[in-house]
């Protein structure tokens, strides 16, 4: 089920490149993110399929009917929970996942901890076409979605604090 899930999100995301990122193929991100799950001690199936799912429904012509039908109605249910709707403007999309964050269920809370240190680790370390203040900016903002979302998995949320420490020092060398 997850090379099942892997090739799925493969697919689904075999024309898109990580914004800025070098050109870096989508699907590296999401399995970075079911990876750092497992490295924090996750091992439920659901848990990693969905993470390995996480941006289909968002950022691809995928479908909660879809991801139902090939895996089943949870992951489906916990993929579109962690989906923004991109119909909406971006800074309410932006609003909205802080807001959110507290009431999401167990297992999304995890995959937006996870998802949210794979994309600072992402720009950290290759070349992206924001400044060191909208980097920083969002290091503030993902700070308030982890707020929401924290004291699930303790490894994790170590990690998550590194991450955004390491960030804070390095951007503001860059100021
Ligand atoms: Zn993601």
């Amino acid at each position: 089920m997850i090379i099942k899930a892997a090739v799925f999100a493969a697919e689904k995301h075999r024309y898109q490149r990580r914004k800025g990122f070098n050109q870096i193929p989508y699907i590296n991100h999401p399995l970075k993110v079911a990876n750092l799950l497992i490295e924090c001690g996750e091992n439920e199936s659901n848990l990693l399929i969905s993470s390995i799912l996480h941006d289909v429904i968002e950022d691809t012509d995928a479908t909660e009917a879809e991801v139902t039908e090939k895996f089943n109605s949870e992951i489906a249910k916990l993929v579109l929970e962690v989906s923004d709707n991109k119909e909406l403007p971006y800074t309410t999309r932006k609003e909205l996942q802080v807001k959110k964050a507290p009431g999401l269920s167990h297992d999304a809370k995890l995959i937006k901890v996870a998802d949210k240190i794979c994309n600072i680790r992402d720009f950290l370390v290759y070349p992206v076409d924001w400044s060191p203040e909208r980097k920083l900016a969002y290091l503030d903002w993902a700070k308030l979605v982890v707020a929401g979302c924290r004291g699930l998995n303790e490894k994790l949320d170590q990690v998550f604090d590194e991450t955004l420490e390491k960030g804070t020092n390095q951007l503001n060398a860059e100021l």
